[in-house]
């Protein structure tokens, strides 16, 4: 035991050097066997450029902007400016009704995540997610002293099941959290899936005799598919938190830019959006990046190409249906859901990776071993080249 180390982190240095490892690997293999011989599905990184037009709003913003403005401190919760056009383009999209003040922006979903968090619980209190999940959640939960309560995952739809949800619910809960469009399963909670939840949430607020709430992760909001719709979630219940980013609809990851939103209609929202811009402040992030800010603003209607993973899409699809393999509905993201035909998820990752240079993320790193993860934010050439191997690895198991 470390005598420096704190407990928490000697768990995270150890699933740290577990994915470290993944990826070094894959830069091993491709140094030995030729990048064009290696299939890696296994970074959930976007692999489109961003707008060219955000590329000039940010050379705009640095070209005419006062430099005390650009480059100083602004209120911890954003430039009002940005604040503000942000909530008209949610009305303009969303027919909401939104303001200035119910708009608090962040670094990224990351931050408007932990800080919604941060607002909301107590050490002890629990959050409930849905197997699968974006595996920083539980750590997130965690920095609060919080407890993650899982509702087992629901094959093949995993969309959520409504028994277990209510079941999962108890007086400790404080907060649910969803990921629409879902990472790892690429699966949209639908309407009628979401007014479900919102009913086993008002039941189970009524039965305890407080708020839950509903904190809404959405940065692959805009990656969908085949016309479908993501609900907007303040349209259905009342205490929901939505935490945006531009990290995947504008290829921009690195950039660090997203926004926390608090509808009025939210219990006690006044205290909230003042704690959010202390939330802001305290885990240490002051503001929101200033030149991001004033950017983004410029160029609120553009996306990423999107058609480019929706032919990546195709072409994985095409590869798992030659192989023999199920996967879950593929609506939106960048992700597809696949099903392993052992139950040992890491022994498939192992022999996906070592006889057929495919490498994948085993779904027990989102609390659902069985399946395993293919992020298709790739090269579509290498989809292609893929193929066969993937339809090889299909055949080791008698799938095809
Ligand atoms: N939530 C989910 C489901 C994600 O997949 C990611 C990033 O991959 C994030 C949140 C964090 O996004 P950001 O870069 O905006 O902090």
């Amino acid at each position: 035991m470390s005598k420096v180390i704190s407990t928490e982190m000697e768990r995270l240095l150890a699933t740290g050097s577990t994915l470290r490892a993944m990826f070094e690997e894959g830069k091993k293999m491709r140094r030995e066997f030729g990048a064009e011989n290696v299939y890696d599905f296994s970074l959930g990184n976007p692999s489109t450029p961003a707008p060219p037009e955000l590329n000039e709003a940010m050379k705009e913003v640095i070209d005419t902007t006062d430099s005390m403005m650009l480059h100083g401190y602004m209120s911890n919760a954003g430039y009002e400016i940005s604040r503000e056009a942000i909530a008209e383009d949610l009305n303009k999209r969303f027919g909401t009704n939104f303001a200035m003040q119910n708009v608090t922006m962040t670094v990224g979903a990351a931050n408007a995540l932990v800080v919604a968090l941060k607002i909301l619980i107590n050490p002890g209190d629990e959050v409930v997610v849905f197997a699968p999940f974006f595996l920083e959640y539980r750590n997130y939960i965690a920095d609060f002293g919080g407890v993650t309560a899982v509702v087992p995952p629901n094959p093949p739809t995993f969309l959520p099941d409504m028994d277990a949800f209510a079941a999962t619910i108890n007086e400790k809960t404080r907060a649910v959290i969803i990921d629409n469009p879902n990472n790892p399963t690429g699966v949209v909670y639908d309407e009628e899936t979401i007014k479900a939840m919102a009913k086993v949430m008002e039941e189970a607020e009524a039965k305890y005799g407080r708020p839950i709430f509903l904190i809404s992760d959405e940065p692959y909001r805009e990656i969908v598919y085949d016309g479908v719709e993501v609900p907007f979630l303040t349209h259905y219940y009342k205490n929901t938190l939505v935490c945006y980013s531009y990290s995947k609809s504008m290829s921009v990851p690195g950039e660090r830019i997203g926004y926390l939103l608090i509808p009025d209609e939210a219990e006690e929202s006044e205290r909230i959006i003042a704690a959010s811009s202390i939330g802001v402040r305290v885990l240490g992030c002051v503001n929101a990046p200033s030149l991001q800010q004033l950017a983004i603003i410029k160029v609120l209607d553009k996306r990423t190409d999107v058609s480019v993973y929706a032919k990546n899409r195709k072409a994985l699809m095409d590869a798992m249906d030659a192989g023999g393999f199920e996967y879950a509905n593929p609506q939106g993201t960048f992700y597809m859901f696949v099903k392993t035909p052992i139950e040992d998820d890491h022994e498939f990752v192992r022999k996906a990776k070592d006889e057929f240079h495919v490498l994948c993320s085993a779904g027990a790193a989102f609390d659902c071993p069985g399946y395993v993860r293919f992020a298709y934010c790739v090269d579509h050439d290498m989809i292609v080249r893929a193929a066969p191997a993937i339809k090889a690895l299909g055949h080791a198991y008698g799938l095809n």
